[in-house]
């Protein structure tokens, strides 16, 4: 296990900005994370975990605890359980576009609609990684996770890890880092079912259609793409996080006055009805590519904020809240911010 010293994380993260860690850890060996438990104890701060940085602001003030970076990698076909599902268990560094791209060479239907999603295995129940109608939820099985709290490794089932919509026990919490998980896919050549409209209307087939894992991968990284929702996919929007806002909880009284609206409002699988922050904030009166602040503007292709030279973290958080005030005045809705914030952010800096 190496350790480095005040490394830079801005060039860790997808939006490229952040100051440094006081210690750093790549952690490649799954046989390596005794030694960093016992280096993580010399801080008096609980480590903090990286996985691609895909989803994450780090404070300009970088972090003053130990930042592991998990990149363990490797995936295990386990066995067959009794319902039929093939077991497949999954080190927490392993790229999760490597992992769909596997399910769907495998046969394995369950995963497919996720194709495109950056970042790690370990970090998809943080907050329960989800597009286009299928989410970590549906074939999570366990999580072996090192409970810092307890000073052990434990196992949640996927009841435990309290998954809901981009949240779970996990999100914010900093008690865990996974180690590795199990999921479960069912061998079938057909996607579950097409629910997302603008998927069937690629694939050009009625909504609740099977098709071909390939095919259906394929369809949603097409419709990704043109939202500029796959990393490097346009040349404009290079420093993302992808959504930076959820989708927010509305009230039955809400939702009729958001429907009357024409707004994308929907029923969610945890029986929540939520409305579409992209149509939100486009309410509020932001244009794609407007800037925000200093560094900070609208995609070019969708309704989130991106990244430019100039960028700092204050500089993101400030345009979150600009954004997250006027959206709030002109709808009437709160906005919740989907990043995760890291590292030490002292008052006035932003951060949550
Ligand atoms: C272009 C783009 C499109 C995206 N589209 C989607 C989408 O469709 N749906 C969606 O849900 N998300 C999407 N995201 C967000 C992001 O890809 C996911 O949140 C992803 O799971 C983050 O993985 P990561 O490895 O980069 O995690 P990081 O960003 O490094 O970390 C995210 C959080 O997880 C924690 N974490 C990471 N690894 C571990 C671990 N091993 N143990 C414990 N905690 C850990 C971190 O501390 C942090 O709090 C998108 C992002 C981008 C840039």
């Amino acid at each position: 296990m190496r350790v480095t010293y005040g490394v830079p994380l801005a060039p860790m993260t997808t939006l490229g900005i952040g100051g440094p860690a006081a210690a750093f850890v790549d952690l490649y060996d799954p046989a390596d994370f005794p030694s960093f438990v016992e280096f993580a104890g010399t801080f008096p701060d609980t480590p903090v975990c990286l996985g691609t940085g895909s989803n994450v602001l780090v404070s300009d003030f970088g972090c003053s605890s130990a930042v592991v970076r998990m990149s363990t990698t490797g995936v295990r076909m386990a066995e067959e359980t009794a319902d039929g599902r093939t077991l497949i268990e999954v080190q927490a560094g392993h790229s999760l576009v490597d992992l769909v791209d596997m399910t769907i060479d495998e046969g394995l239907s369950g995963m497919e609609m996720l194709a495109g999603i950056p970042g790690t295995a370990g970090a998809t129940p943080v907050q329960n990684v989800g597009a286009y109608g299928q989410e970590i939820s549906d074939t999570l099985v366990e999580v072996t996770a090192w409970d810092w709290a307890l000073g052990r490794s434990v196992t949640l089932d996927a009841a435990a890890c309290g998954l809901g919509h981009r949240t779970s026990v996990f999100k914010g919490a900093r008690r865990w880092t996974v180690l590795k998980l199990v999921f479960a896919l069912r061998r079938s050549p057909l996607s579950t079912p097409v629910t997302h409209r603008a998927v069937a209307a690629e694939l050009d087939v009625p909504v609740g259609s099977r098709v071909p894992l390939a095919e259906a991968a394929r369809s949603v990284l097409v419709v990704r793409k043109g939202k500029g929702m796959v990393l490097g996919c346009c040349d404009t929007d290079r420093r993302s996080v992808g959504s930076v806002f959820l989708s927010p909880e509305v009230s039955p009284a809400q939702a009729e006055r958001l429907r009357a609206q024409n707004a994308p409002v929907s029923d969610f699988p945890d029986g929540s009805t939520r409305v579409s922050a992209s149509w939100l904030i486009r309410q509020a009166g932001f244009e794609l590519s407007t800037p925000i602040v200093h560094g900070v503007r609208v995609s070019s292709l969708h309704y989130t904020l991106v990244a430019d030279a100039g960028a700092s973290a204050a500089g993101f958080t400030r345009a979150i809240d600009i954004v997250l005030e006027e959206t709030l005045l002109r709808t009437g809705v709160r906005l919740i911010p989907e990043i995760d914030y890291l590292g030490e952010w002292k008052p006035g800096s932003g951060g949550r």
